[in-house]
């Protein structure tokens, strides 16, 4: 279960002379089993959050605490071992071994990590549960785009993570498969009891999420809520929280 905690967290990078300020500053918790959108401009910092929450990269300052462990204070080995136990990710691009069929490569992560034992089973459960019973054997460019990001969903979710981020995981498909993918999370979010942190540009996917945070320079600028605040629609028709 996750409950992730970020506080003034920064991340700033060189280039050359100058420095970027990508994250200025967030703090914020995420509850077990939210599912979450983060949403804003090119450059407000979305990628750069979601890199830190996937211990992907290490923040210049502030502390980012998964569960109540410090990932601060962890090498670079047991950060490792806590991205392959706990994190899953689905990526805009699906991301797909191509020489792999779909249950090889919902498989695949269990060459790192290994939750639990039954690994081919677990995988064809998943592909099952994903709809795609009958792909099992269909290497990526035998599947559509929607196809793969279902598999890379199972994928995501082989080695039983608390927490799945999502980089623009329905950038690649048409409007129709996007809301078809973000149900999917949506209820995979509900039955594994999974927390789903996902960045979009697209307001009808942010829509679907319980909570959506918007990013403006490196800053958070809003924070609404669905169940909490009953004019959440109202206020994301307004452009708050938009993208
Ligand atoms: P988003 O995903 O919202 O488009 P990013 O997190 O990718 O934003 O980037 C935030 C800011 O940090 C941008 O100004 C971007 O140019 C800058 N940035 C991101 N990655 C790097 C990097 N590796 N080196 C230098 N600047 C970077
Ligand atoms: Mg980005």
């Amino acid at each position: 279960m996750a409950t992730i905690e970020l506080n003034d967290l920064t991340k700033h990078y060189k280039q050359g002379s100058t420095n970027v300020k990508a994250l200025d500053g967030v703090s914020l918790n995420i509850e077990s089993g939210e599912f979450v959108s983060i949403v804003g401009r090119s450059g407000s910092g979305k990628t750069t959050t979601l890199d830190l929450l996937g211990l992907l990269l290490r923040p210049t300052s502030g502390q980012l605490r998964l569960d109540g462990v410090d990932t601060g204070k962890l090498r670079d080995g047991a950060r490792a071992d806590l991205r392959g136990k706990k994190l899953g990710f689905v990526f805009q691009e699906f991301n797909l071994l191509p020489g792999l069929n779909a249950i090889q490569n919902v498989m695949l992560p269990l060459r790192y990590h290994k939750n639990g034992k039954d690994g081919k089973a677990r995988a064809a459960t998943l592909l099952e549960e994903v709809g795609l019973q009958d792909r099992m054997h269909h290497r990526p460019d035998q599947l559509s785009g929607g196809e793969q990001q279902r598999t890379a969903i199972a994928r995501a979710l082989i080695n039983r993570p608390s927490l799945v981020l999502g980089d623009e995981p329905t950038g690649e498909v048409d409007s129709e498969t996007s809301q078809q993918i973000v149900s999917l999370m949506r209820r995979m979010n509900r039955e594994h009891g999974v927390t789903f942190v996902i960045v979009t540009h697209d307001m009808d996917v942010a829509a679907q999420t319980d909570r959506v945070i918007r990013l403006k320079d490196g800053k958070v600028v809003s924070d609404v809520r669905a169940n909490a605040d009953q004019t959440y629609l109202a206020k994301l028709e307004r452009g708050e929280g938009a993208a």
